[in-house]
């Protein structure tokens, strides 16, 4: 049997069925990844700018990094793959979506039960006392209004600790779940990494690279995210 047709008939018999996904979810709505070959951090290592240290000590560049990126998604908006996970939830096909990506794509998709575990880039607030602010106030470098600290997007940094209710959700539901599609991630940022070894069901992994993770899946379907999505929902459809 083709790989995704039996994907397509695992999430058909499947009754609890969770979604993991990483930045190879949103590239192909041009958000670029972190480690594929023409990722955002091909000449500069992720771990220079988005940690604590960056923020506090080179905050101009923290600033500028996340500028460009908050910049950069005005211009994308989630692609097919994203509503066919939407439409999934709906359908009861799958329970929900646990995420690493921060561009807000799979709720503004309309997925409802959404866990993001590493936070979201729009979530603008004051490094100091946590008072909300906007995208606008960040990129325009004003200090928080409330105690004049310094503005931050509302993702976890290396070296921070996940939100705990969505870390709880997404880890409750995978241990629950019978069947994990871990879709366009490296499984190189930690803890999230050993998410998918804490389910007991059958389990999936749909990425560009797939080399190294023979060992660690039940299937494995090398390619695009939004490609085969697509064509599963076909056979789901049929
Ligand atoms: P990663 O960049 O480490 O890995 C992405 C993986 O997706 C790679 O293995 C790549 O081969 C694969 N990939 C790329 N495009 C694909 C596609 N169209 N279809 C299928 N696979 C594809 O990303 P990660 O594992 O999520 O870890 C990076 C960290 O960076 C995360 O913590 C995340 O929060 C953050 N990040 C988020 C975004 C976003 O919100 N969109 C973008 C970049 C990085």
């Amino acid at each position: 049997m083709e790989k995704i047709q039996q994907l397509a008939q695992w999430l058909k018999q499947s009754k609890r069925a969770v979604v993991l996904t990483g930045a190879g979810m949103s590239t192909e709505s041009g958000v670029p990844d972190f480690r594929s070959k023409d990722g955002w951090w091909r000449n500069i290592d992720p771990a220079t700018v988005a940690n604590t240290q960056a923020l506090e000590q080179n905050y101009d560049l923290f600033h500028a990094f996340y500028c460009v990126r908050l910049e950069a998604l005005k211009g994308c908006k989630p692609h097919a793959g994203h509503y066919t996970l939407a439409d999934w939830e709906r359908r009861g096909l799958i329970e929900r979506v646990a995420t690493q990506n921060v561009d807000g794509f799979h709720r503004q998709a309309g997925n409802e039960a959404v866990d993001e575990l590493h936070g979201s880039i729009h979530a603008v607030r004051c490094q100091k006392c946590g008072a909300a602010a906007g995208e606008e106030d960040f990129c325009e470098k004003r200090p928080c209004s409330q105690c004049g600290g310094k503005l931050r997007p509302g993702i976890v940094l290396f070296g921070e600790v996940l939100p705990e209710e969505a870390w709880n959700q997404a880890l409750e539901a995978i241990q629950k779940a019978d069947l994990v599609l871990v879709i366009g991630t490296s499984l190189q940022v930690y803890p999230v990494n050993q998410l998918p070894r804490m389910t007991s069901g059958k389990l999936v992994y749909i990425n560009r690279e797939v080399e190294g993770f023979e060992q660690d899946f039940d299937l494995i379907v090398e390619g695009s995210a939004k490609d085969l999505l697509q064509q599963i929902d076909i056979i789901l459809r049929a």
